[in-house]
């Protein structure tokens, strides 16, 4: 998963499993549970679920799904469930809510009924941001994710319960998604059966604006990109990125030697009114960006990693899972410990095959990894919280604001965890004089065999052991002291064994110029210590740097700034201005209702990052970089 700053805050709850005795509910052998979802009214934003569940009599718990794969929380959107009733043989049956599994619902099945009907409306009023649970409907698109509209029989592993799913679609939309389909008829389309795992992993993105696109014609498995839009004219991808996508899969290939897929498609939503994230799936990812990301340059620059990202989850947390992430179903917690292998390497493999597919180019590349370097060289909550406690803590570290986020720390077991691998891609060609890298890592614990979609769960200790099968180390040692050593070098380090160094100059780093002007903020973090909304309002402020010490907070407003009324680019005059001077920058800053002036006593000017080429060093940067694939016969529809 991969998500943009969150605002949405959740009480989270994580359940003691109390009950007592299981109870299957029976018939599961005699069939599938049918599962209808009308989603003809998603541009009203409301979806109706009805499902028929084979039991027999007696007591019998559902479970709403709680835990969402590669959400790594238990967020499940239940307050979105309303109008919920069941009835056996006509006859309508109570429900109650478990007191401790608040995502369980008890009913007691009267003699004679053998298939329960539920019936429940999933409201798609969800937050502006945040993951699925997110807005996932728009005038003239939905995405639909199928554990938001069903419930499961407690009792059986969730590989066990299969599932035959239909769904009805406004008139005139086309769908795509992994999921096998059985039958089409006008708006109503029957998929095959499957089990309850595969089900809630196959996601469908429909549309009013939607097209398909092949990234390799021709190839076993196919890889397909679907696209939802709200415009057609968003739907217009150049032949440019059309061979920049279909490079991707082929680089992928060459990484990792194997495919664990039967056919792989993108499912892309380009709205500005959903929330913005991706999803991986084992034969799809959920990927949903601006409106504009095909069509205007500063959007196609900045969504580029998103893609790559996604797809490498198909190996490295799809295929690949750490044990505590396989949970048998959607009700036991996840251990999220070893999230730093799960994100961390997709996040550093997904920036590799972002630069080796050219949706980066090697400059643009260079200028986003500085920004990022700099970032963690400059964040304070290194000294205090572990880079393996930010993935301990992921549950709720997810719906932390920005607030703060240099000294709370958020989820950066992704950007860090990007440090650690390049660290450990760097390290493996050092100690192998250049014979070895990440790739024998990832063919010998993502490779083998082209076949259907499989899990193989892993430990910390099997991350050892393959990395000392390609290079023999004190890869245990070298991986606890970065993940609970406090400040450790990782991001000096990464980025000096590279081949590379970071430096700070006056000219603007042209990759966070376009992040900032897309999200209207402005960040000061390197120089006064602070980022601010371009309206002012303060965002983030750097534990002990200079507006901090001026007693700067998050929240406050910035009204003027040395009496100029503030805006980013009144508050870099200042700065340059205060270089070689010994003035305080004067702000006058709103604190709720209450106005004060305070003084900044920052004299060092503008610093922007940048990295640039170390010749005492191999260039190990510009090697990672580098296309493995010579072939880039194009995509076409
Ligand atoms: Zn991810």
């Amino acid at each position: 998963m991969r998500g943009i700053m969150r605002t949405v805050v959740m009480s989270v709850v994580v359940l003691i499993l109390l009950c007592g005795s299981v109870h299957v509910a029976a018939g599961q052998t005699a069939g599938p549970i049918r599962l209808l979802v009308d989603a003809s009214q998603a541009p009203q934003k409301i979806l109706h679920a009805r499902m028929e569940i084979p039991v027999s009599a007696g007591p019998l718990t559902l479970y709403y799904p709680e835990w969402i794969p590669g959400e790594h929380m238990p967020d499940g959107p239940i307050i979105e469930v309303a109008g919920m009733k069941f009835s056996g043989g006509g006859k309508t049956i109570a429900w109650r809510r478990d007191l401790v599994e608040m995502f369980s619902i008890h009913l007691d099945v009267p003699a004679g009924v053998t298939t329960l009907v539920a019936d429940f409306d999933f409201l798609l009023s969800g937050p502006a941001s945040g993951f699925s649970a997110g807005a996932s409907a728009t005038a003239s698109l939905d995405v639909l994710s199928w554990n938001q509209v069903l419930m499961y029989p407690k009792g059986l592993p969730a590989k066990d319960i299969m599932f035959a799913a239909s769904l009805r679609l406004p008139a005139d939309w086309k769908f795509g998604t992994a999921l096998p389909i059985a039958k089409q008829d006008g708006a109503t389309t029957e998929f095959a059966a499957v089990p309850l795992t595969t089900l809630v992993d196959s996601p469908v993105i429909s549309g009013r604006y939607y097209r398909a696109i092949q990234l390799t014609p021709g190839q076993n498995p196919s890889h397909e990109i679907d696209i939802a839009a709200d415009s057609a004219a968003a739907l217009a991808m150049t032949p440019e990125t059309q061979l920049q996508l279909h490079n991707l899969v082929m680089e992928a290939y060459a990484l990792f030697g194997a495919r664990h897929y039967r056919n792989y498609h993108f499912l892309l939503t380009l709205s500005d009114d959903v929330a913005h994230f991706g999803l991986e799936h084992h034969e799809s990812s959920d990927d949903r960006t601006a409106e504009r990301s095909l069509i205007d340059e500063a959007e196609r620059i900045e969504f580029a990693s998103l893609l790559p990202h996604e797809y490498v989850h198909s190996w490295n947390g799809k295929y690949r899972r750490p044990a505590g992430l396989a949970t048998p179903d959607y009700q036991v917690p996840m251990k999220d410990d070893l999230l730093w292998v799960y994100e961390g390497l997709t996040e550093y493999l997904g920036e590799v095959l972002t630069a080796r597919s050219g949706l980066q180019t090697p400059e643009q590349w260079r200028e986003d990894f500085a920004g990022l370097v700099a970032q963690y060289e400059n964040r304070p909550g290194r000294d205090w919280r572990p880079l393996q406690d930010t993935a301990d803590a992921a549950p709720f570290l997810y719906d932390a604001t920005n607030d703060w986020s240099n000294w709370r720390r958020g989820t950066d077991f992704y950007e860090e965890g990007e440090l650690l691998w390049l660290d450990v891609d760097e390290t493996l060609r050092t100690i192998t004089k250049d014979k070895k890298s990440i790739e024998d890592f990832c063919r010998a614990f993502h490779g083998g065999g082209n076949a259907q979609p499989e899990l193989k769960t892993y430990t910390f200790e099997d991350v050892v052991a393959t990395l000392n099968s390609v290079a023999p180390y004190d890869w245990a040692g070298f991986l606890r002291s970065r993940l609970d050593g406090m400040a450790t070098k990782t991001p000096d380090e990464a980025i000096e064994k590279s081949g590379w160094k970071l430096v700070y100059n006056e000219q603007p780093n042209t990759v966070l110029e376009i992040q900032e002007e897309l999200a209207r903020h402005a960040g000061f973090s390197l120089t006064v210590g602070f980022s601010a909304s371009d309206e002012g309002t303060v965002a983030d402020v750097i534990h002990g740097g200079p507006a901090y010490i001026a007693g700067i907070g998050p929240g406050m407003k910035i009204v003027a700034v040395n009496g100029a009324q503030f805006s980013p680019d009144v508050m870099r005059d200042a700065i340059a201005a205060a270089k070689n001077t010994t003035a305080p920058i004067q702000l006058i800053v709103a604190n709720g209702a209450q106005f004060r002036t305070f003084s900044v006593d920052y004299h060092g000017g503008l610093r922007y990052p940048h990295i640039e080429r170390d010749d005492s060093r191999p260039d190990y940067l510009g090697e990672i970089t580098h296309a493995l694939v010579k072939d880039t016969a194009g995509a076409t529809d």
